[in-house]
């Protein structure tokens, strides 16, 4: 019998709170169904720092991200609280592989406007983590941007977009979410 891959593995990539960590794995299994394990602190991902821009390449670390999956594990997320840089972008929120199993994000630029609050009144980097969490994943599974500013795979220009968007899809985004979902749970081997 050919098992399948049904995990969500979160990679603390450096020291991360443990509550912060913990609200993104309760907000992932909300809105994609799945288990999701926090694995140990896997160090900060000093193999991806660019000495020059004293920033850490996310291309990089999805790379890395691949070899560390356990072989049960749909997807894996990578949570760094150091800034990272795209080859195309002079700063990240966060980068994955469309259609991949890796992606990763930082909370290095997510902290700013401490006063802003959102529905559940949870504080602000809690919040932005988890909607930075499953818009990446979504990513993962497939999904693009899209053009309603509340959905979570809307993009983000800054914080304020950010704050402004909710941490769930909207229901054309959902519905494909779960087909591609399908798709990577019970028709690949
Ligand atoms: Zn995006
Ligand atoms: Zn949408």
């Amino acid at each position: 019998m050919v098992v399948r891959p049904k995990i969500i593995y979160i990679a603390p990539l450096g020291d991360m709170e443990e509550e912060h960590l913990r609200c993104v794995a309760e907000s992932i299994t909300e809105q994609f169904g799945l288990r999701v394990l926090i694995m140990p602190n896997q160090g900060p991902p000093d193999y991806a720092l660019d000495a020059r821009r004293l920033q850490y390449n996310s291309n990089v670390i999805l790379k890395r991200l691949m070899v560390l999956c356990p072989p049960d594990g749909v997807k894996i997320l990578g949570v760094t609280p150091f800034d990272l840089f795209s080859p195309i972008f002079a700063h990240v929120f966060g980068e994955a592989q469309f259609g991949g199993k890796c992606t990763v994000i930082s909370s290095f630029r997510l902290g700013g406007n401490p006063d802003s609050s959102n529905a559940r009144g949870c504080p602000p980097l809690i919040s932005r983590l988890e909607k930075e969490a499953i818009h990446e994943l979504g990513h993962t599974f497939g999904l693009r941007h899209c053009s309603d500013p509340d959905c979570v795979m809307h993009y983000s220009t800054g914080l304020q977009c950010a704050d402004r968007k909710f941490a769930f899809f909207c229901p054309p985004c959902r519905d494909l979410m779960l087909w591609n979902m399908a798709g990577d749970l019970f028709l690949k081997v």
